[in-house]
């Protein structure tokens, strides 16, 4: 594994079966544009699947098909120095069998453009939307400067997608004066709307990281803010219409095509609670849910813009690391796939006296990712180390009556596991945890004894609240009792739906929690709640 790149997976091996499964999209011309205006053959981009060589293997375009095929919009992610993943899945109904499309491959135009009015296209191509992957396309828009905002748009026959904004990372180690991310997690469609998405929208950020939660896998309930509309996902067809349900809100939507994103997943875009290969409940035996498992992640792959490798029966390799020159390097997590079982399997995750916990062979990440890691962060010149990833991470002591109690879900379940990523962090330069998958603004610090609260910070940690997925209302005077009763606790929100965006320089990283005033409502305002600093050189986070 190199240590002074991104994570990328080995091209796959092109074959007929991968061909078939249309793994992503393509380039006709071959070659990378440098951009210039002078030349006449705008190029660039490939795949890392079946590249047609001429149009002539291109599908055609069925007389049947519908005028509207880009109902789930655009995407795109995982930025390099000279490349972009751009996404998009043909959809007409999302809810239909097949997205409403006939069931054959569709033949799709994409463009990248200097300007929003594609006067200046610099790189374009062709792609292959198979029926297999639910018509998504996965294109390696490579050749592009570094950065640099682009814009980009999909087109299959008549039928033109909406325009979405994009850019290339800065040049590897080069350097960067600033850097604007924002994180979020946790979008419940039935718990609310999204204003938060329309305001990362409205606010220019250069990357959007997703923590996980973006989709529920809950049975719909008719008294919600909004009504999941099909029934609770357990195959491949229900995942697709749960992803066809929440992408096709316009405020994500808009959130997308605005900025590229670096996704992860958390638990319920399989299950909730799920590791590895252990449901939540003893309802269903662990084969019949490695196949419940292969379909949601192959339903993730299929609406993210992932620059991954297509998923292989039930695994996944999503950890991967993003740079932004010089300035930041993010570490990005899977803390689902592979970890050992919550431990002692107790109600709510809250665990009072359960020694299984200290068991030092328990897992948070499994040994390759954890290798992985130590190589990244080994290598890393970079002035600040995101760790961006699911599950609180600092140490919380749940007040039960006379007892401690401990989220066993969290990092307080796996003590062993986070032991071994401190130390680990203590090396690098400037650590920072961002977190998601509680539903409440946080911020913490990881020390190296948490047991101790007089061992001073190694690590600080922010936790972004939820899109709009609420906090138990009968959890938020122990979540206040417990912020209260934690020395690693130096900040705790419960009530406020919204997502953080950092301000980053050579010199600190500044967090605002943006809240939504409601989420009852699609167009409710967003405004900063809170802020907080963590200046280079200095792990304890300071308020503003
Ligand atoms: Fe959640
Ligand atoms: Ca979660």
């Amino acid at each position: 594994m190199t240590t002074s790149e991104p994570h990328r997976p080995p091209a796959p091996v092109i074959g007929r079966r991968t061909f078939l499964a249309g793994v992503v999209a393509t380039a006709l011309a071959a070659g990378c544009s440098n951009g210039d205006g002078d030349d006449p053959e705008p190029t660039g981009g490939s795949g890392d699947g079946a590249v047609p060589e001429t149009a002539a293997d291109l599908p055609p375009v069925p007389t049947d098909l519908p005028a509207d095929v880009f109902a789930l919009g655009v995407a795109s992610g995982d930025p390099l120095p000279d490349s972009v993943i751009l996404w998009t899945r043909l959809v007409n109904d999302p809810l239909a069998d097949g997205g409403g499309l006939p069931e054959q491959p569709l033949p799709v135009r994409w463009e990248v453009a200097a300007d929003e009015r594609f006067d200046d296209v610099v790189a374009s191509g062709d792609a292959v939307a198979e029926p297999a992957l639910a018509h998504a396309v996965h294109v390696d828009a490579s050749g592009l400067e570094a950065d640099t905002w682009y814009w980009y748009r999909f087109s299959v026959g008549e039928s033109t997608s909406a325009v979405g904004r994009t850019r290339t990372a800065p040049e590897a180690g080069g350097q960067v004066e600033r850097l604007r991310f924002a994180f979020a997690s946790c979008q419940n469609f039935q718990h609310g709307y999204w204003p938060a998405h329309a305001q990362i929208a409205a606010d220019d950020i250069d990357l959007v990281l997703f923590l996980g939660d973006y989709i529920y896998e809950s049975a719909p309930d008719p008294d919600a803010v909004r009504t999941h509309q099909a029934g609770a996902p357990v195959d491949l067809a229900g995942y697709r219409r749960r992803y066809g349900e929440y992408k096709a809100d316009a405020a994500l939507q808009a959130a997308h095509a605005r900025a590229p994103w670096v996704c992860t997943w958390d638990d319920h875009e399989v299950e909730n609670n799920y590791a590895d290969d252990v449901p939540d409940g003893d309802a269903v035996s662990r084969e019949a849910f490695a196949e419940r498992r292969a379909a949601a992640y192959q339903a993730y792959y299929e609406h993210m813009p992932l620059r991954v490798e297509q998923p292989d029966g039930a695994d996944l390799t999503l950890y991967r690391a993003v740079d932004w020159g010089d300035l930041a390097r993010f570490y990005v997590l899977d803390g689902r796939q592979y970890r050992s079982d919550q431990a002692c399997d107790v109600p709510l995750d809250v665990g009072v006296s359960c020694a299984e916990v200290a068991d030092d062979d328990r897992t948070m990440l499994g040994d390759e990712q954890e290798a992985w890691l130590a190589d990244e962060l080994d290598g890393s010149d970079a002035t600040w180390n995101v760790v961006a990833q699911q599950t609180i991470v600092s140490k919380i002591t749940l007040p039960l009556g006379s007892n401690e109690g401990l989220n066993l879900d969290q990092w307080d379940g796996y003590p062993a596991a986070r032991a071994r990523l401190v130390e680990r962090l203590r090396e690098v330069d400037n650590p920072v945890v961002i977190t998601g998958d509680i539903h409440a603004s946080g911020v913490g610090v990881i020390t190296d004894d948490p047991a101790d609260a007089s061992t001073p910070a190694a690590v600080p940690e922010l936790v972004g609240t939820s899109i709009s997925s609420r906090f138990p209302p009968d959890l938020v005077a122990l979540v206040e009792r417990a912020a209260a009763a934690s020395p690693t606790i130096r900040y705790a929100e419960p009530h406020k739906r919204g997502y953080v965006l950092c301000e980053v320089t050579s010199d600190a990283l500044e967090a605002s929690f943006r809240y939504a005033s409601t989420v009852a409502t699609a167009d409710a305002e967003v405004t900063t709640g809170a802020r907080w600093v963590i200046r280079a050189g200095d792990p304890e986070p300071r308020a503003l």
